[in-house]
C-alpha cells in the first residue's frame, strides 16, 4: 500500500509532491486540505487539477490510514468511533461534547502492556503501537464529522502514550504545527513512565501532563498500576514536582475510585501527604464497569467524602463526570475490537 498522506509533516508533503514531478506548492495545498479542512478524499481537493487527483487515486495513494468501521452515539452526545487499520486491527477514539467545547480522546496503541486490572484495554493485552499518522487520523476523522472545531485533544484512549513516545511526540508536532491545535490544549495521560516524562521535559514539549496515580503507596499501586514496580512513587513524585516547577504548569493526578480498594478517608489523607508541595489538580474518576475486572465503583457519597479530604487540604479536586458509559465509550472501556453487531452501522 502506498504511504497515506496523513502522518506526513509539511516538509514531507512538499518532498512527496516534488518526487511526483509536481511543485512543492502542491504539498502546501494538500497540507491545508487534509490538516486544516479535514478532507478525507482526493475528490474534495477542488483546487488541484482533476488529472493529478485522478492519478493519485489510480496509484492508490490514500488520504488517511484509517477508515470508520462503526460509530456509537451515547445519550449524552459522546461518540465512539471504531477505526479499521491497514492490518485489520481496530482502534477506538471518542469525541466528547462539553457545553463549551469539543474534545477528541485518542488512542496511542492497540491494546496496552501495562495491564491495570480495572481497565478494559489493559485486560486485553498489547497488540501494537500506532503510527503518528494513525494517531493524527483519529482527530481528523472526528473533526471531519464534527459540528464545530475540536479544540482539545486528550491521549486517554487505548494504550500508554509514553510507551510509544516517539510516535506520540511526532503526532503531537503534526497536530500542533499542521492542524493548529495549541500544545496547551493537548493532554498526555500516563501511568507514570519515567523515561517518557523525562523526554517531554528535555524536549520542552509544553503539553499538559496527567498522571494516573490511583494509589498513594507502592504496595497498592503495584497491584493497581503494575508499572509501578518499575517506576515506583519515590521516583515518580519528585519527577512530577520537577515537571510542574520547570514547565510552570499545574499537573493533573487522576485517581480512579474503586470500592474498598483505594477509597477510604485514610487513603485520602495518604494521598494528600504524598502530593504535598506538588502544584497539581486532583481528578477523581468513578470507575466505569469493565467485564471481568472484579472491581467496582465506589459509592457516590464515599467519593464525595474522599474529595472533601483532598480539597480541604488545599488541592483543587474534581469528580469526573462519566460520559459515554452506555456505549462503552467511557474511560477504560475501550477494547479495540468489534463489539457484537448492534445499532449504528457504519455510514459509507
Ligand atoms: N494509559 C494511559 C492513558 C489511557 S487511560 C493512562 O493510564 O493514563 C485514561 C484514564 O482512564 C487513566 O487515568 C485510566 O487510569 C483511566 N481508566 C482506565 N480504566 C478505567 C475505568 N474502567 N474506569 C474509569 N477510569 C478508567
Ligand atoms: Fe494501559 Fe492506561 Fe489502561 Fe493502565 S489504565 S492498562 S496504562 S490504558
Amino acid at each position: 500500500m502506498a504511504t497515506p498522506l496523513v502522518g506526513m509533516n509539511g516538509r514531507e508533503l512538499e518532498a512527496f509532491f516534488v518526487a511526483q514531478g509536481e511543485s512543492a506548492f502542491r504539498g502546501r495545498q494538500v497540507a491545508k486540505w487534509i490538516y486544516s479542512r479535514a478532507a478525507r478524499e482526493w475528490s474534495a481537493m477542488t483546487d488541484l487539477s482533476a488529472a493529478m487527483r485522478n492519478r493519485m487515486v489510480a496509484e492508490g495513494v490514500p488520504v488517511g490510514p484509517t477508515t470508520v468501521e462503526e460509530r456509537h452515539v451515547s445519550a449524552d452526545g459522546t461518540t465512539k468511533f471504531v477505526l479499521r487499520l491497514h492490518d485489520q486491527q481496530f482502534n477506538e477514539s471518542v469525541q466528547i461534547v462539553h457545553p463549551d467545547r469539543l474534545t477528541a480522546c485518542v488512542s496511542s496503541q492497540v491494546g496496552c502492556a501495562v495491564g491495570c486490572p480495572f481497565c478494559a484495554t489493559g485486560l486485553g493485552g498489547f497488540k501494537r503501537h500506532l503510527t503518528p499518522g494513525e494517531i493524527v487520523d483519529q482527530y481528523l476523522t472526528m473533526q471531519h464529522e464534527a459540528a464545530g472545531r475540536i479544540s482539545n485533544i486528550v491521549f486517554m484512549g487505548m494504550g500508554e502514550p509514553l510507551l510509544n513516545t516517539e510516535n506520540v511526540i511526532a503526532a503531537t508536532h503534526i497536530l500542533n504545527k499542521e492542524v493548529n491545535v495549541g500544545m496547551r490544549h493537548i493532554t498526555v495521560s500516563t501511568s507514570g513512565i519515567i523515561p517518557g516524562i523525562e523526554r517531554l521535559l528535555a524536549e520542552e514539549i509544553p503539553v499538559n501532563l496527567a498522571i494516573s496515580l490511583h494509589a498513594a503507596n507502592d504496595t497498592l499501586r503495584d497491584k493497581l498500576v503494575p508499572i509501578n514496580k518499575t517506576y515506583p512513587l519515590g521516583d515518580l513524585i519528585p519527577l512530577c514536582k520537577r515537571y510542574a516547577d520547570t514547565s510552570n504548569r499545574r499537573l493533573t493526578f487522576e485517581y480512579v475510585m474503586l470500592r474498598d480498594e483505594n477509597d477510604s478517608p485514610e487513603q485520602a489523607r495518604e494521598l494528600v501527604s504524598l502530593l504535598r508541595g506538588v502544584h497539581c489538580h486532583v481528578n477523581l474518576i468513578p470507575h466505569n464497569p469493565v467485564d471481568g475486572s472484579g472491581l467496582t465503583a465506589s459509592d457516590a457519597q464515599i467519593i464525595r467524602n474522599f474529595r472533601d479530604v483532598v480539597q480541604n487540604a488545599g488541592f483543587t479536586t474534581t469528580i469526573r463526570f462519566n460520559k459515554g458509559q452506555d456505549e462503552t465509550a467511557a474511560c477504560g472501556q475501550l477494547r479495540g475490537r468489534l463489539p457484537a453487531r448492534r445499532k449504528a452501522p457504519a455510514r459509507s
